[in-house]
């Protein structure tokens, strides 16, 4: 059977604000239009989709549909109901035909396929999703007027889905004013099945439903903390590089690089939270190209690969232990510098500095430690879920 879906884009949507149609607003970067098509599209059931626009609206419906291919799309007229019966007279060669709301975006894959599961019987020429009411119904305005009983009520969403020719045939004899295909269909005595609604397909109607979607489209983040340490040795020099500032001091310290413990530990702790190994794995010390470089690079690299990862850079700290060079007038400046390599605010970034009592080798000042610890978010992957154990 050749099914193709019909996603009615006309409206004004001026209800959900913004200053443009609701269905060209963008949902996490992406429009409700073009997210609607994309989840039909990724169901697989259907041989087309066609769109029906409001003219006025073409340039936005162009930027929307970019790359994707698509028919032309239909002019839609003064109503839903004419917007509809432009698209079903524009098909050939059509079933089954699911009419659906652009505003209704993100309907799952379940609902889709109930319908087309209720199609599969001869018996019905239509389907439309429906979810029972569970909350108590009650009619008045102003006041209380009395109850409704909401045994056998449901709220009805889209797609809504009929066989071609008998839906045509009820819309080309329908009056005005209905308000969706089952209105039509039921006035044109069609036999209806209702199938399982889903929440997720729900209506984008007023601004704060544009929240609501966007953070069903965002996937969940999970925490991750990562350690870091380092130690160089102090030699001969006339300064040190710490958390990517040169400090004057009466010893350098010796690395391959340029010896930051600061930013090495820091690295570290970045990879650690992708386990992505160390920075040695990445940098190898053995690798020319290192020698005496900047341990920016370093830092920087590691912050790309977490981005990669989709993940969120929250927070950093790091602390230095020595007993000099002193770090407190350079604190400041090192947040700063650090911020600036990751691209985030300084107020994510803390540099603390401890001695050992002149205790072992950072007392002896033998050399410099440095530890880190950095928090990320990562978008959730399959088997983050972590199993508890049963209990009795
Ligand atoms: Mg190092």
């Amino acid at each position: 059977m050749n099914a193709h879906a019909l996603v009615v884009a006309a409206g004004a949507g001026v209800r959900a604000g913004g200053g443009l149609p609701k269905q060209y607003r963008a949902i996490a970067g992406v429009s409700l239009l073009r997210r609607a098509i994309e989840r039909l599209q990724a169901h697989g059931g259907f041989a087309g989709i066609t769109i029906v626009i409001n003219p006025v609206d073409r340039a936005l419906y162009d930027a929307a549909v970019a790359g994707l291919a698509l028919p032309e799309p239909v002019a839609g007229g003064s109503t839903r109901q004419q917007s509809v019966r432009n698209g079903l007279e524009a098909l050939a060669g059509v079933d089954l035909v699911f009419v659906h709301d652009a505003a209704r975006a993100l309907v799952p894959d379940t609902v889709l396929d109930g319908l087309f599961a209720a199609l599969s019987d001869p018996a019905n020429d239509g389907a439309v999703p429906g979810i029972a009411v569970n909350d108590s119904l009650r009619r008045g305005a102003a006041h209380y007027q009395g109850s409704v009983d909401r045994d056998g009520l449901f709220r009805v969403q889209t797609p809504q889905a009929f066989r071609f020719a008998p839906l045509l045939a009820a819309h080309r004899a329908a009056a005005a004013g209905a308000t969706d295909e089952l209105a039509i269909a039921m006035a044109a005595g069609l036999k209806v099945a209702v199938t399982s609604g889903d929440e997720r397909a729900f209506k984008v109607t007023e601004p704060e439903d544009f929240a609501k979607a966007a953070a069903m489209v965002t996937p969940a983040l999970t925490s991750r903390a990562a350690s870091g340490f380092d130690v160089h040795r102090f030699g001969a020099g006339d300064h040190v590089w710490l958390c990517g500032i040169a400090i004057p001091h009466d010893h350098g310290l010796i690395g391959h690089s340029d010896a930051d413990v600061g930013l090495h530990a820091l690295t570290d702790a970045l990879l650690g939270t992708i386990a992505a190994g160390d920075i040695g794995d990445h940098f190898p010390p053995s690798d020319v190209r290192w020698k005496g470089a900047s341990s920016d690079i370093f830092l920087a690299h590691a912050a790309t690969l977490v981005r990669g990862r989709g993940g969120i850079i929250d927070h950093v700290d790091v602390t230095l232990i020595c007993e000099r060079p002193k770090i407190g007038p350079h604190r400041t400046a090192m947040r700063e510098r650090i911020a600036a390599i990751l691209s985030i605010a300084t107020n994510r970034v803390s540099v603390k500095a401890t001695t050992t009592e002149l205790l072992g080798f950072t007392g002896r000042s033998e050399g410099l430690a440095a530890q880190a610890i950095a928090s990320v978010r990562l978008p959730a992957q399959a088997g983050d879920d972590c199993q508890l154990p049963e209990q009795d």
